[in-house]
């Protein structure tokens, strides 16, 4: 099942609140939260490629 990566809970691929970026699909559970996603995509950036370069502990 699809995650809603604004709000984190899981959605159904059945979802009408879906937006396609570079290829990808996203599902919400919402039109807000596809509307906030819409808005704010660099945020919710896949964690696979979020890593920050130059961040050292
Ligand atoms: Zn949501």
């Amino acid at each position: 099942m699809p995650k809603d990566p604004v709000c984190g809970q899981y959605v159904p691929a059945t979802t009408p609140y879906k937006l396609e970026i570079e290829g990808e699909i996203y599902y919400f559970c919402s039109a807000a939260c596809a509307e906030e996603y819409e808005n704010n995509a660099e945020d919710y950036v896949d964690e696979a490629v979020a890593e920050k370069p130059g961040v050292e502990d």
